[in-house]
């Protein structure tokens, strides 16, 4: 078994050693090294054995000694060799996927559709006039039809799919000492995970170290309330639901930090015992489908009705008979029935998720890229948002003194300065302690890689490590001197950050750093010139103030001396009478990109609104800069815990920027402007952001920097956490809702046209019918897949960003488009008609003037693709013809078509066509390309019509 692991993975490395290029000397013997050394590594294989024993221990049971020994695990966590040896043998950390519909019930589900049963009934009956070849016609359009619905709901489907897989949950581990984050599908037994609030519980595992850490169970055990957990083992008897020193895969941490081991993964988890299924695959539903499904079971019953209608009038009023009419009628409906377009509109849905993956922004329910077309509000985080969240400390403030700071982003090379001179730090003076506590109430790290300074963790707490090393401090050995015992996190609701250490001589300190309201709140003390002396507050918020009105982030740092011997840190400890050290002034320079974003919001009629942690000055300062409409006027946490819900809404719309207000706000802020009827998009990161981002029209979640719990909340994640990004979406919305509205337009009148060629050839009392029932369905299905197909790939209209958000009740079927199509329809009839009737007087045969008729509808389709193109601006510019690549190809292949449908003697034969002349194209060419100019005209005439009446 041993060596077939290793024989697995030999075989592995062979295929990669290999594969691309082939055997050169040096890789033979790279190879031969790797073979035989194998054979030494075998120590790390006699875990696995030992682990296979003990998968199902008891876990709860185990103090961390037992538990680490079990698991052949160890406090620095696996080796990276050691994981990927037991993600061989245990496989993968993930769920089944719940069982998508079988391939035989997807296929018959193609036929469940009204039109498509109007279709077989026609097919039916045309077999029982023993009209043979008509009947498989018909028969065959249904089947391909069902073969393109098929694959393109598969396709579409599987794009969903690619795109959950980008957003696959990721998890914590220490391996190799190191702290990664890595796929939550790589880990295996005996990983070391960290939790934190915001985490779903990537796998089962056994808690070593718990931190006031809350998990929400409600998947496993139905309770919502919190459970809190605790590192210390529990009697063998204890069920599932009181384990609590377990976190079990699936669950919530909603509170609080911890550490544990992984005991089990994938299948072997509780929630993998219950139920082998995680969620299903997202079907393809969206209000604007289920709009379209309910126009065509509409459109069905009118159009069985019309052919009921003409079917009675021609048998008594005319002298058709009844074998006739009802060939007629069959040819009527088969006319009127748009068989393309739900495929179309399925394909425009599923190519606008694409086009907005391809610009970091993730769908994750398919209905918000119809409803990010409506948005009319983006509510936006700053930090890291609109700001790049690369800080820098620019300006330090201690009770004696105020200096400057030099250099740029992470790069400590940079010095701290007095009125331009060189300021250096001696050990004890005030600047120092600021300093120390900066670097040591901290979890960043600060990394030289050959040129680049790189962080990890938090960047303003990076930028304070930068800052020491400027002053001549180093984080490792101060970290080394004094090590830190406890620590209260930082949270956006309490808004601050403390730690404990102890040095060798076991004295205590408490270090804290936050927003400098809470943290003024809480001190007492000031040292100046060496004596301790009560704080002035008033001087030090004019101090905060000037500071952040430069558009500083602001942090105060204060600390607490001799605390007695205790070892754990509580609230309590650091709510009064602390020492302030100082204040530190960071920039935060806005994204190049927000700028330019926040601009095209502004024409495109989106109003952009700040919301933050922030201190109302520097949110104001960077509102500015980044060009909202209203930065000036800020409104805070505090006063809107004190406006009651009316005077919110009636100020709501009108203010732009939101500071110190915690995720709780978030809520109210977007239930108020939701009462004022916009539609909203909210971003947010946190766990506590997961109501409002609910809440919004469009929750738009952080990829980078979010927890599970907003990405699961959100309709949308942002791969970059780029606020741009969020605009591109918006843009990418109203393509396709405009290229919907486009195929609609483009289709509906070809039917239209069909279907009163077909009335008024019965009215006129017409034997000879201009197009057959086969001929008709050659029109819908060649020009469905050739031009209507273009329009789902339409790129953005040039003024889609200029125009303001269309109304969320919109329906998509209103006023003047049913007079466009009308209008359109009309069109087609009439020259359609006309040539007909010239062919006729040309050339005694049917079979000659219906290829005519049928020549005739499809080029009217060519031209009006390019007016369709557009649904309101003109199409008289080069861009109609060349502003979509796919447009020219396809009117290629469909005159190719057109020319195998009249020429190639089988196709004649099915389709009961006959070669046609020179006089007959050209005339077809003038009367089709009339449609260019008609349409063009009614356009102009309708912006006109619109421009009056908006003045
Ligand atoms: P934002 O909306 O700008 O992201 P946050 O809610 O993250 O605001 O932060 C609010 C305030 O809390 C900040 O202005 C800062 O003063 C303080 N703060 C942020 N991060 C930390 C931290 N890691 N430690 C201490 N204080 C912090
Ligand atoms: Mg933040």
């Amino acid at each position: 078994m041993t060596f077939g692991l290793l024989w697995d993975r030999q075989f592995h490395t062979i295929l990669v050693q290999f594969s691309p290029v082939g055997a050169t000397p040096v890789r033979v013997v790279r190879l031969v090294i790797l073979i035989v050394s194998s054979f030494y590594s075998d120590a790390s294989c006699g875990s696995i054995h030992m682990l296979d024993r003990h998968l199902s221990h008891p876990w709860h049971t185990l103090d961390k000694a037992q538990l680490l020994h079990t698991l052949a695990s160890n406090e620095g966590g696996l080796s990276q060799q050691e994981a990927e040896l037991r993600l061989r043998h245990f496989g993968p950390n993930r769920l089944p996927e719940a069982a998508t519909r079988g391939f035989v019930v997807r296929i018959l589900s193609q036929f469940h559709n009204l039109l498509i049963y109007v279709l077989l009934i026609s097919g039916a009956i045309t077999l029982l006039l023993h009209h043979w070849l008509d009947a498989a016609v018909i028969f065959a359009v249904v089947l391909i039809n069902a073969l393109i619905g098929f694959l393109q709901e598969g396709k579409a489907e599987d794009a969903l799919q690619a795109i959950r897989d980008i957003l696959s949950p990721r998890a914590a581990v220490v391996r190799d000492n190191r702290l990664l984050s890595l796929d939550a599908r790589w880990l295996v037994p005996g990983d070391l995970v960290p939790l934190q609030a915001g985490d779903r519980v990537p796998a089962d595992i056994r808690l070593i170290r718990t931190k006031g850490l809350q998990i929400e169970e409600a998947v496993l055990t139905g309770e919502s309330l919190p459970v809190e957990k605790i590192d210390t083992p529990l009697p063998e008897e204890t069920i599932l639901a009181e384990r609590r020193c377990m976190a079990y895969s699936g669950t919530l941490v909603t509170r609080g930090q911890g550490k544990g081991v992984v005991v089990s993964t994938g299948t072997e988890t509780e929630i993998g015992r219950i139920s082998q299924l995680v969620a299903g695959v997202q079907r393809l539903s969206t209000p604007l489908l289920r709009q379209m499904s309910a126009f065509g079971r509409r459109l069905t019953l009118a159009i069985l009705l019309l052919a009921l209608i003409s079917f009675a009038f021609g048998v008594l009023l005319r002298d058709y008979t009844v074998s006739e009419m009802f060939m007629a009628s069959v040819g009527l409906s088969v006319a009127a029935i748009p068989e393309g377009l739900p495929a179309i509109v399925t394909i425009t849905l599923a190519i606008g998720v694409r086009r907005m993956a391809g610009r970091n922004a993730i769908i994750r329910r398919l209905p918000a890229v119809e409803t990010l077309g409506t948005v009319g509000v983006i509510c936006s985080d700053k930090t890291g948002t609109l700001t790049r969240n690369q800080m820098t400390v620019r300006q330090i403030v201690t009770p004696d003194i105020s200096l400057e700071v030099s250099g740029v982003g992470y790069d400590p090379h940079g010095r701290l300065l007095c009125q331009g001179e060189i300021y250096s730090v001696s050990v004890d003076d005030p600047v120092w302690r600021l300093l120390r506590a900066g670097l040591l109430c901290n979890d960043a790290e600060l990394s030289r890689e050959t040129d680049a300074w790189s962080i990890q963790g938090d960047p303003m707490e990076a930028a304070l490590l930068t800052l020491s090393l400027k002053g001549d401090l180093d984080p490792f050995s101060e970290r080394k001197r004094t090590p830190r015992t406890d620590l209260i996190p930082f949270d956006a609701a309490h808004q601050f950050m403390a730690t404990l250490h102890h040095d060798h001589e076991g004295r205590a300190y408490v270090f804290i750093k936050g927003a400098p309201e809470r943290i003024l709140d809480m001190c007492q003390w000031q040292t100046i010139e060496g004596r301790r002396e009560l704080l002035d507050k008033t001087a030090w918020h004019s101090r905060v103030e000037a500071l952040a009105s430069q558009g500083h982030r602001v942090l105060a740092l204060a600390e607490l001396i001799d605390i007695g011997a205790r070892r754990e840190l509580r609230f309590e400890d650091v709510e009064s009478g602390l020492m302030l050290l100082g204040l530190m002034g960071l920039i935060d320079p806005p994204r190049e990109e927000s700028i330019g974003a926040v601009r095209t919001c502004q024409q495109a009629g989106i109003r952009v609104k700040m919301i933050t942690g922030d201190h109302a000055a520097t949110a104001s300062a960077i509102a500015a800069q980044i060009g909202l409409l209203n930065p000036r006027q800020v409104l805070s946490g505090r006063q809107l815990d004190e406006m009651d819900d009316a005077t919110l809404q009636q100020r709501v719309l009108d203010i732009d920027v939101y500071a110190r207000v915690t995720p709780e706000h978030k809520l109210r802020l977007v239930s108020a402007m939701q009462q004022r009827g916009q539609v909203v998009a909210m971003t947010g990161d946190g766990v506590n952001d997961a109501p409002a981002l609910k809440r919004a029209d469009v929750g738009v979640a952080m990829g980078r920097n979010g927890t599970e719990a907003a990405k699961e909340a959100s309709e949308m994640v942002l791969a970059d956490d780029n606020f741009a990004s969020i605009v591109h979406a918006v843009e990418e919305g109203r393509t396709v809702y405009d290229n919907i509205r486009k195929a609609i337009l483009f289709i509906l009148p070809t039917n239209g046209g069909e279907a009163l060629v077909m009335l008024s050839a019965i009215l006129l009392g017409f034997h000879h019918f201009p197009l057959t029932p086969v001929q008709i369905l050659w029109v819908n299905m060649i020009t469905a897949v050739t031009l209507a197909l273009v329009l789902a790939f339409d790129p953005p209209q040039a003024g889609v960003m200029q125009r303001a958000p269309r109304p969320a009740d919109e329906r998509i079927l209103g006023g003047w488009f049913l007079w466009r199509i009308g209008f359109v329809s009309l069109i087609l009839t009439l020259g359609t008609f006309a040539l007909f009737l010239w062919a006729l007087t040309l050339d005694a045969s049917v079979a000659h003037a219906r290829t005519v008729a049928v020549n005739t509808l499809v080029m009217f389709e060519i031209f009006y693709l390019f007016n369709a193109r557009f649904i309101e601006d003109t199409a008289f510019n080069h861009r109609a013809l060349f502003g979509n690549r796919f447009a020219l190809p396809a009117v290629g292949l469909l005159l190719l078509f057109q020319l195998a449908f009249t020429y190639l003697p089988p196709m004649q034969r099915l389709f009961g066509t006959a070669p046609i002349g020179a006089l007959a194209w050209l005339l077809i060419l003038l009367t089709a390309s009339s449609i260019l100019f008609l349409v063009e005209l009614e356009k102009m005439w309708l912006r006109h019509f619109r421009r009056n009446r908006r003045q």
